[in-house]
């Protein structure tokens, strides 16, 4: 299996849990941005064929570390490398956890070629949810989503099946929210915030840009977008409820009244055993949900779309359709970046995004090529907004 991000915080808890299985999982590719010390690590740990590292300046470091371990490990650099491995046989399965649009290529490559296809990659959906679900099917691929809440979905669902199952006895999904840090503050109080605050995650221990996706909702709104694509409902039949513990990971309302949900402690490695294993279970390395030591509560509240606009907007380019999430994506990325980077404040984010939905029209998203022009073209627009915001009047 090939584990793309492999350094990452979804790629480490696949590392785990794959370590966990010498018997029936192997690793065979790992690829990761530019860490070449913690890619050099994972393959002397897991001993792939194959290690790629974006950042083409890399490569011969990564050359020298692999020879000085001794290991004969074939090392590749460039994001081409990661999307031509994606669809080659040295993998059946992929675990898609790279951040942001970046990921998509390799993504899409998975699913043409007919993998299984573990997909924390969120942003690859909400940038090119038809045509990446349309690859999927055409491809044979298996897509077991990597989202807590659309793999909780995944397992309520009778086939547990992405898109090609859904049928009309699904009512209603109901995504659950943490609130992130940020949860119960209004608006006004969110204007100072620092980085340290927004990426320090109440339940979730995550990679910075989710971690400030979080903090903003954006990420439940990039969620809902996922799961239109995922189980094709339409926004109006995916809801979002905050529910601070963090232990019912989302509810699927049938039309017969009955509401299915699946509940477990807060940790990846649960949702990838079951991409790893389905249809069937294998050990992940998270202990059982003991609700009474949890504090024995389950409580459940309204978003606040005031404080934390990001939700809103997601939901409206989700109607908008078209290009609109892509804009949106593009434009978040953007702004998540210049935040961490202390360039612009929190509410900005919001702000940018905002802006750059209403600078540039929606279009139809009938191909690839429409979808990364909007994706280049938003993200000027936002980089140009965060320059402009920086210099003094
Ligand atoms: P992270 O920042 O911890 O890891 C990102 C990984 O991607 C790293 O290995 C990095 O080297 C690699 N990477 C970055 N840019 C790259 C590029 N241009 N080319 C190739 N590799 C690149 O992020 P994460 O928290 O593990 O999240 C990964 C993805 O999974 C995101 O899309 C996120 O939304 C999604 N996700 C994460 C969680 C979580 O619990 N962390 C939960 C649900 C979904
Ligand atoms: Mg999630």
């Amino acid at each position: 299996m090939a584990v793309f991000g492999a350094t990452g915080s979804i790629g480490t808890s696949a590392l785990d849990v794959i370590a966990r299985h010498p018997d029936r999982l192997r690793v065979t590719v790992l690829a990761a941005g530019r860490d070449v010390e913690a890619l050099l690590v994972l393959c002397r740990r897991h001993r792939p064929q194959h290690a790629v590292i974006a950042d083409e300046t890399r490569f011969a470091a990564l050359c020298d570390g692999l020879r000085d371990a001794g290991l004969d490990t074939r090392a590749h650099a460039g994001a081409k490398a990661i999307e031509d491995l994606a669809g080659s046989d040295a993998c059946n399965t992929v675990v898609a956890a790279i951040v942001g649009a970046a990921g998509l290529p390799s993504t899409m490559a998975a699913a043409r070629a007919g993998k299984r296809l573990l997909l924390a990659n969120k942003e690859s959906l909400v940038l090119a949810g038809e045509l990446l679900m349309a690859a999927a099917r055409e491809g044979g691929a298996t897509i077991v989503p990597i989202d807590s809440e659309h793999n909780a979905i995944f397992q309520c669902l009778p086939s547990a099946r992405t898109q090609s199952s859904i049928d009309n006895t699904l009512a209603r999904i109901i995504l659950t929210a943490s609130g992130g840090p940020f949860r119960g503050r209004t608006r006004a109080s969110l204007a100072d915030v620092t980085v340290e605050q927004a990426v320090n995650h109440p339940k979730w221990s995550m990679g910075p840009k989710i971690s400030v996706d979080s903090a903003t909702l954006m990420n439940k709104g990039l969620e809902v977008i996922e799961a239109h694509h995922l189980f094709g409902l339409p926004g109006a039949r995916i809801d979002v409820l905050v529910h601070p513990q963090s232990l019912v990971h989302s509810m699927v309302e049938f039309i017969d009244g009955s509401t299915l949900a699946q509940l477990g402690l807060p940790d990846m490695r649960t949702a990838l055993a079951v991409g790893f294993g389905w249809p069937q279970r294998i050990d992940s390395g998270v202990g059982g949900l003991d609700l009474l030591a949890e504090g024995g509560r389950l409580d459940f509240e309204p978003p606040d779309l005031d404080a934390f606009p990001c939700l809103r907007l997601a939901y409206g380019a989700l109607a908008a359709g078209g290009t609109a999430p892509a804009l949106l994506n593009a434009a978040n990325e953007v702004a998540v970046s210049a935040f961490l980077q202390r360039r612009i404040g929190f509410l900005s984010i919001p702000a940018l995004v905002e802006d750059t939905l209403a600078a540039i029209p929606a279009s139809p998203a009938t191909s690839l090529d429409a979808l990364h022009d909007a994706d280049a073209h938003a993200r000027h627009h936002t980089a140009q907004a965060v320059a402009a915001a920086r210099t003094p009047a």
